[in-house]
């Protein structure tokens, strides 16, 4: 079994800032990527980025690129196509979809998904999980659309769609929004736009080229049915933790819960950083890049200490 010091599990700007820690500490590190690329979430940022001090870049592909000429990323051995799929926590031991490592410390830098709604799941009508509402919403144009769900992504992209649609439904599981008073303000403005609120997707069909959505709800004013062109879920996302139920915590999470240190609980080698242990609320690639320095910093002074 291969022997490995530090190995990083995802290639997001959390565990590419990992490795680049690693090199700076004198720590030697690999790097496995489920995907046969760099970037993880960056590839669907298409807005400008301008809170991630100093520089100001255009979308996620624009700051990607500046990171893979970082003069460590370009040295760095990226296994691609590898992803991670257990550990055992008493042994040190890393399972992963190609082989198994014996790590002397372990990063879980595996990023989020976005969750999915069971009843669509064979349809043809719903569009990509990272849709771009701002680069893409041409696509849609004359077209009547469903957005599913609540909270401020769910707003922003009924707002943004609500541009070339010809209709728009923006169906909410609850009462009221979770979605900032900006967004829900904006909302109140669109003549072609119908809130269904306490409403639910019970089944898909097609016909006609169209989407049938069956809804259920308790407001006796919604319709049992709408047909629509696409359907735009947006209800949150969880973090990427298949095969590490056992590292969840007793809460069972969907986010790896990590201490101060970024030390997953119970453990002494497992780290968490980025998205996949700060959720939605606070994922940010300032906090992500950060992390990784904190872990990266922690395992260094464990190893001086040993
Ligand atoms: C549309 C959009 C706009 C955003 N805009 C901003 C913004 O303006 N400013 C800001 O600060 N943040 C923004 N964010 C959030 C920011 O992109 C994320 O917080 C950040 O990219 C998270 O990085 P990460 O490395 O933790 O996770 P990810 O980027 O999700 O990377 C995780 C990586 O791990 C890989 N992986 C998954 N499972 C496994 C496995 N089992 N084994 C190995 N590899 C695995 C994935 O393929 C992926 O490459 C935005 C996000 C989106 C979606």
């Amino acid at each position: 079994m291969e022997h490995v010091q530090v190995l990083i599990a995802g290639g997001g700007i959390a565990g590419m800032s990992a490795a680049i820690w690693c090199e700076r500490l004198g720590l030697s590190c690999i790097l496995i990527e489920k995907t046969d690329r760099l970037g993880g979430q960056l590839a669907q940022i298409h807005n400008e980025i301008w809170d991630f001090p100093p520089h100001i870049y255009a979308d996620g592909t624009n700051l990607l690129e500046e990171l893979q000429s970082h003069k460590v990323l370009r040295s760095l051995q990226v296994r691609f196509g590898e992803a991670l799929t257990s550990v055992d926590p008493t042994k040190r031991k890393v399972t992963t979809t190609r082989t198994a490592y014996q790590t002397d410390y372990l990063i879980v830098a595996t990023g989020v998904s976005p969750n999915q709604i069971p009843a669509l799941a064979d349809c043809s009508k719903v569009l990509a999980p990272w849709f771009s509402t701002t680069a893409e919403a041409e696509a849609v144009t004359g077209m009547d659309i469903a957005v599913i769900g609540g909270g401020d992504r769910a707003a922003e992209s009924a707002y943004n769609l609500s541009r070339y649609a010809r209709t728009v439904h923006l169906l909410v599981r609850s009462a009221h929004m979770r979605a900032r008073s900006q967004w829900r303000e904006r909302l109140s403005t669109l003549p072609s736009l119908t809130i269904l609120w306490e409403t639910e997707v019970a089944a898909c069909s097609e016909r006609d080229g169209k989407a049938v959505l069956s809804l259920r709800s308790f407001r006796p004013d919604t319709p049992s049915t709408i047909s629509v062109d696409r359907i735009l879920p947006r209800i949150g996302v969880h973090g990427n933790v298949d095969g590490l139920d056992s590292l969840l915590g007793e809460e069972n999470s969907r986010y790896l819960p990590a201490d101060n240190y970024q030390q997953v609980k119970g453990t002494e080698w497992i780290y968490a950083i980025g998205d996949v242990t700060n959720g939605a609320d606070y994922g940010s690639l300032s906090l992500a890049a950060g992390q990784a320095m904190k872990a990266v910093k922690h395992i260094s002074l464990q190893l001086k200490e040993q």
